[in-house]
């Protein structure tokens, strides 16, 4: 184990080198177990879609590796798959078709900060939130003086919008709906569920869609998927902290943000304390989910400053989606329409995944990936139990022209 100057001034040296008294020695003792505990095996959280990619994370923190440049091995995993349309390459664009991805790292050795927001035609921009920590004088970039940044960074220009989502963009483009309001935390979001039917109706519009799915060309056997995303814009994001053996810590977090949102529109994923935020004193912590929600609550800095104050992880995720509940004053009848989820991991090497709800839909709960010498995916503790809906709700189109 090694002592830092910092180790030293706050306690865990002065406790080793006290003259013996219970009172003197008590909370340094637990302080060392911790850190000894940091400094035995390295650890990752992610969302559950970084499953795949946590060995060579792991692998690279083992040989000595940067904390950051490990959790980017973990997101950028995600950011070019072409078939995961919630990051990167691929993913569901705006409203306009186009596919705008943010991102935001924190590195905990050097206490620095990188964001990202609106980006277009670049894929890892989780790269870019580091190359804007690291070579540039400012913290946050956005929309084309990010892009710009970026082909000066020596990163391509590329077409993110495949082929897959843009077909699943026109048949939501063709078919109904859109992110003007109200929005839920309008007094008049009930708006919003006029025009609902009954499940007669609701099989009548996944008819309809299914015959403009076949003439748009998607395949058949991916038109109940496109479908699902058109009636349920889908979220998705991956974040991921890491810890060395060391005990330094980095996080990120990088996203296309919401299916079908407004152009310009920006989650929590590139708000530094709201998508990510890391402190190495303390831990990290991550977010995927509603991130209009989470923006309000300042969801990754809250778990932090919870943690800091004291609270195990899981408490401290805990916490933060209590608050959202609070901003809605308890109305379940809204809180179901909100997804949330927080992978949050201390210093020492506890960890916790918490969601709101068990998962988007029966069957298929809300993961977060683990590697602390073996990787899994463990399930989430949720809040409440049971699936959250999608917001805006099903409402039968109207506008469905075949
Ligand atoms: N939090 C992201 C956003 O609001 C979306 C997600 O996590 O799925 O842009």
């Amino acid at each position: 184990m090694t002592l830092s100057r910092r180790d030293f001034v706050s306690g865990i040296a002065l406790g080793a080198l006290a003259a013996p008294g219970a009172a003197a020695t008590a909370a340094p003792a637990v302080e060392a177990k911790q850190r000894m505990r940091a400094a035995s095996a390295p650890v990752i959280v992610s969302a559950g879609n970084g499953f795949a990619y946590l060995e060579r994370a792991y692998e690279l923190l083992h040989g000595g590796a940067d904390t950051l440049e490990a959790a980017i091995a973990v997101v950028s995993g995600p950011e070019d798959d072409p078939n995961d349309d919630s990051v990167g390459l691929g993913g569901l664009p705006n409203e306009e078709g186009v596919v705008e991805l943010d991102a935001s790292c924190m590195h905990g050795p050097s206490r620095r900060a990188g964001s990202v927001g609106g980006v277009r035609n670049i894929r890892n921009v989780s790269r870019l939130a580091r190359d804007v920590m690291l070579h540039s004088g400012h913290v946050m970039l956005v929309g084309e003086g990010a892009e710009r940044f970026a082909v000066a960074r020596g990163f391509s220009r590329e077409n993110l919008l495949t082929e897959a989502s843009r077909k699943t963009w026109l048949l939501w483009k063709e078919s109904h709906s859109d992110w003007w309001g109200p929005g839920l935390a309008d007094p008049a979001w009930r708006d919003r569920l006029h025009g609902r039917h009954q499940a007669s109706a609701q099989v009548e519009v996944v008819q309809r869609l299914q015959a403009l799915a076949q003439d748009l060309g998607i395949a058949p056997q991916q038109q109940m998927a496109a479908i699902r995303k058109v009636l349920f814009p889908p979220t998705g994001t991956i974040h991921c902290s890491t810890l060395a053996a060391s005990g330094e810590m980095s996080g990120i977090t990088t996203t296309s943000g919401l299916a079908w949102k407004l152009p310009g529109r920006l989650g929590d994923t590139p708000i530094i304390g709201a998508g990510c935020y890391t402190d190495p004193d303390v831990g990290s912590a991550g977010a995927t989910g509603s991130g209009e929600e989470n923006i309000k609550v300042a969801g990754a800095h809250t778990i932090v400053e919870n943690m800091r104050r004291g609270m195990a992880p899981l408490e401290a995720g805990m916490d933060a989606l209590k608050r959202i509940v609070r901003n809605y004053g308890g109305d379940m009848e809204r809180l179901k329409y909100i997804d949330m989820t927080y992978y949050v991991l201390r210093k020492d090497g506890a960890y916790a995944g918490v969601s709101l709800w068990t998962g988007y839909e029966p069957g298929h709960p809300h993961t977060i990936a683990v590697h602390d010498g073996a990787p899994r995916l463990e399930k989430t503790v949720s809040l409440y139990e049971g699936a959250s809906q999608e917001w805006p709700p099903l409402v039968v189109p109207d506008k469905v022209h075949l």
